[in-house]
């Protein structure tokens, strides 16, 4: 744990936060059973105080791809991998992002929970139309597997959730491949 002075992208508010980098559940899990309350961070480029509490527990450490199918381009990683990472192990294999906002450093994590957007916002849709499934730590301290057809209510309360439904560990997620017809004829919207 850091005792630290923090702001967001926007510098401001600033916030003396306990900063407590968290690699795995049980990390968090003395928090949740004292029944302490604090929000989730990525790399803090939300531009207001969305990732700002007294208590901070970041996903920073929590980086690895965890698995690729080159077939279907379906992507699974920690929730603190930046998106600039994920590129630069997709790109050279013919994929990427299906949503691409404006800064490649922010992390997985921290789009699912912003479910940010791109410029292909009107035919794309926003970044949690393309989340498979995540894992999420609720503050019960259960890890709940959430997709579109398993605890499907917290799957979509989580998309833009901005951090308040729990903290996500890990993200499956499509990728598109820019050659293929596919993205242009994608009759998701
Ligand atoms: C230069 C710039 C350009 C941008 N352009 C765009 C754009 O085009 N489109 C767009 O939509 N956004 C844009 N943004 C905003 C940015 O994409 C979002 O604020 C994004 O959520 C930041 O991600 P982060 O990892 O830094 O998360 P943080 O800023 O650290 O956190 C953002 C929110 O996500 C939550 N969160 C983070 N990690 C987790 C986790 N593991 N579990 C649960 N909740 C979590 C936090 O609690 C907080 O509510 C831009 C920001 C910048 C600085």
């Amino acid at each position: 744990m850091i005792i630290q002075d923090t702001t967001a992208w926007g510098l401001y508010p600033k916030r003396t936060a306990d900063v407590v980098g968290i690699r795995q559940s049980k990390d968090l899990l003395p928090y949740l059973v004292k029944g302490e309350s604090g929000i989730p961070r990525g790399n803090g480029r939300s531009y207001g105080d969305a990732a700002l509490a007294p208590l901070i527990w970041h996903s920073l450490h929590r980086h690895h791809l965890l698995a690729f199918d080159a077939t279907t381009g379906i992507l699974t990683a920690e929730a603190g991998v930046l998106l600039q990472d994920i590129l630069e192990f997709i790109v050279p294999k013919g994929w990427f992002l299906p949503v691409t906002p404006g800064t490649r450093y922010i992390t997985l994590g921290g789009a699912v929970a912003a479910d940010v957007h791109g410029k292909n916002h009107h035919s794309q849709g926003s970044f949690g139309d393309w989340v498979l499934e995540f894992h999420l730590l609720t503050e019960d301290g259960k890890i709940m597997v959430c997709s579109p057809t398993e605890n499907s209510k917290l799957f979509y309360l989580t998309l833009g959730g901005m951090g308040l439904t729990g903290f996500i560990l890990q993200v499956s997620f499509q990728l598109i491949n820019p050659y293929s017809n596919c993205f242009y004829s994608s009759t998701k919207f």
